[in-house]
């Protein structure tokens, strides 16, 4: 079983949380003042990393929190765990 990290309340089975896709999108100011590609290019298109990859993650049967993780992509180990509104921490080998 897949152990996940909450930043809130610790260890808990990989089955208790949610994925949210790509961490660290940020939403255009106002998306009306967008071109149809730039929008098309926000809302679909992700960065795909085969390796060290930032998440969104929520705790959906436990604090209902969401938090952004570091996952290798080809290991499925999680390297780190954050609080939503920090900045990605830097990981040892300089992949960050
Ligand atoms: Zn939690």
């Amino acid at each position: 079983m897949l152990l996940i990290a909450c930043p809130y309340c610790g260890n808990r089975p990989e089955i208790e949380f949610s994925y949210g896709g790509e961490a660290h999108l940020v939403r255009a100011a106002n998306p009306a003042l967008l071109d149809d590609q730039t929008w098309t290019d926000f809302l679909y298109m992700r960065s795909n990393t085969k390796g060290v990859y930032a998440e969104r993650w929520r705790h959906v049967r436990g604090c209902g929190r969401f938090f952004n993780a570091l996952r290798d992509t080809t290991t499925d180990h999680f390297l780190a765990v954050y609080k939503t509104g920090e900045p990605r921490p830097a990981l040892d080998g300089g992949d960050a």
